[in-house]
């Protein structure tokens, strides 16, 4: 057994499309009822760096269906989930000017700020994910403090409680703006496809694509050696796609 391990998972939306952002809610609630049966720990990202063999979960952009979908079941399993939202956008859709027009991902509704509140009330963790969605790095020392700052006052005055995670869009996360998101966020995490490590940086973590673990093998592979062999080829392929 290796469940020393832990992990954050991401996850987008919840729907039946099969786009790269989706994950069936059925795969979903059999996900959830696995980690409960096998008594995985589930723990809130702020403690994931502390507990062993544990999973954290998020869900990026804040999209309507996972009040309709995800919450329900986090709910039932008492599973506590971080919900990354993008202050600018909340009760419109997912389409921020970077939003590629490649039609690989679905345009989608985003919770109202009701409902963010309301998730929050019943024990999500509500976290930034900037106020527009802009690769980070190509911004000015201003608006890159904007972008942070901005969307972390508005969301705290939503939901009356601290913002203290981050997760920076499309990954987009070098030197520069890990430093200016120090300034405001005490965890932050990347699209780095890692399980963590011992000492991971706070501001760094890697994370687990809910994309690559669709299937069910590979999804209960996160705690045998099936995991680590499918997580290795799925970094190489991802250099390989970003060489091209
Ligand atoms: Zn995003």
């Amino acid at each position: 057994m290796t469940r020393r391990r832990s992990c954050i998972l991401t996850y987008h939306s919840l729907d039946d499309s099969g786009s790269v952002i989706s994950t069936p809610p059925a795969v979903f609630r059999e996900q959830m009822e696995w980690l409960a049966a096998e008594g995985v720990p589930v723990v809130p990202l702020d403690r994931i760096r502390d507990t062993p063999g544990a999973i954290a979960i998020t869900f990026d952009d804040g999209f309507r269906n996972f009040f309709h979908q995800a919450l329900p079941i986090l709910v039932e399993h008492r599973f506590p989930a971080t919900v990354f939202v993008v202050g600018g956008f909340c009760g419109g859709w997912n389409d921020w000017p970077s939003q590629p027009t490649d039609h690989l991902i679905p345009k989608l509704e985003l919770m109202s700020w009701q409902e963010v509140e309301q998730s929050s009330r019943v024990g999500m963790s509500i976290g930034c994910h900037t106020a527009t969605h802009p690769f980070l790095s190509s911004l000015s020392a201003t608006d890159l403090d904007d972008e942070l700052h901005r969307s972390q006052s508005e969301i705290e005055q939503r939901i009356g409680r601290a913002v203290d995670t981050f997760a920076y869009p499309y990954g987009d996360a070098p030197p520069h703006v890990r430093k200016a998101a120090s300034g405001y966020f005490r965890f932050a995490v990347t699209t780095r496809l890692d399980f963590l490590k011992p000492g991971s940086d706070a501001l760094d973590l890697p994370r687990l694509d809910a994309y690559y673990l669709r299937s069910r093998l590979w999804f209960r592979g996160l705690y045998n050696g099936y995991g680590t062999a499918y997580l290795s080829l799925r970094r190489g392929l991802r250099v390989v796609r970003q060489m091209v």
